[in-house]
């Protein structure tokens, strides 16, 4: 191995390529109303970097198909690739993963995807999400705790409810800011996050995350901005079309 190899994400460039792979669903939970958290088992995996993304396909009877994007959870040295799904009512992917995958059924998987939005692991960083966008910084806190550098990030995150707000429980002991926008959070009254909110979680040298539905994403960012944070240090990823701020 090389000594750029054993750097975690060497080989990122190379990791999109390959087609489509099969994984088997390995364990089916729903710790949160609304919602499914998916462990797939790859087969011939390609380790991806917190951050990344996998788009899975589904074949209907007839031939036709619908593919999704959706951020791994889960570190790199999970044998396990995690994901999380937010169920929407109306949607087309997300009522199929939620409501009709099984234990033992095989998916059609393609990645690990994406070469910008990842964290390796050696900068510090502030992790901004609203919803199911804490997915992709779940898996950057996993794999900052396995490797002892769980002081290089700063986490905040929105949702309506505590309820509602994926892997609350590991956020909340990674003293993540919890904002609620429905309800009272401590002393926290309920209400959208606030620029000065962000501003004890600056530190010298970050990049921020910003993740979470268009909606969030844009709201987030103008907070970052206007509070003096420079737009080359900020790196996006929205999760829909649509959808309010969380
Ligand atoms: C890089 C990337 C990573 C993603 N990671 C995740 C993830 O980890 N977990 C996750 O749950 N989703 C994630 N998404 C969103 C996911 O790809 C789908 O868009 C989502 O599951 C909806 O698909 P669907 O087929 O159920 O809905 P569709 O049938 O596509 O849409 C149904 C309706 O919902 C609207 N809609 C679509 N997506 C969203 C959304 N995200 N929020 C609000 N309204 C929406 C549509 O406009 C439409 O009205 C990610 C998206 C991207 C681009």
């Amino acid at each position: 191995m090389t000594e750029d190899a054993a750097v975690l994400g060497a080989g990122v460039p190379d990791a999109p390529a390959g087609g489509w792979r099969t994984a088997t669903v390995s364990g089916v939970r729903r710790p949160i109303q609304r919602s499914v958290q998916l462990r797939l088992d790859v087969h011939d995996r390609i380790d991806h970097l917190p951050g990344q993304h996998y788009v899975v396909r589904l074949t209907a009877e007839d031939g036709y198909t619908a593919q999704r994007s959706y951020s791994v959870a889960s570190a790199p040295g999970d044998p396990l690739v995690e994901l999380f799904v937010e169920r929407l009512d109306d949607g087309e992917v997300s009522t199929h993963l939620a409501d009709v995958v099984e234990p033992g059924d095989e998916l059609e998987v393609r990645g690990p995807i994406g070469g910008w939005f990842v964290w390796d692991g050696t900068a510090p960083a502030l992790l901004v999400a609203g919803g199911a966008g804490v997915v992709p910084f779940v898996s950057m806190l996993r794999h900052a705790r396995a490797i002892g550098r769980d002081d290089l990030l700063r986490i905040a995150v929105s949702a309506r409810t505590m309820a509602q707000l994926p892997y609350a429980e590991e956020l909340v002991a990674a003293g993540a800011l919890v904002v609620l926008t429905r309800e009272q959070y401590g002393i926290r009254p309920a209400g959208r996050l606030r620029a000065e909110e962000l501003l004890p979680l600056w530190e010298e040298g970050q990049t921020a995350y910003v993740c979470g539905s268009a909606a969030f994403a844009e709201a987030a960012t103008q907070l970052l901005v206007a509070s003096g944070r420079p737009a080359a240090s900020i790196r996006v990823e929205r999760f829909g079309p649509s959808g309010g701020p969380a």
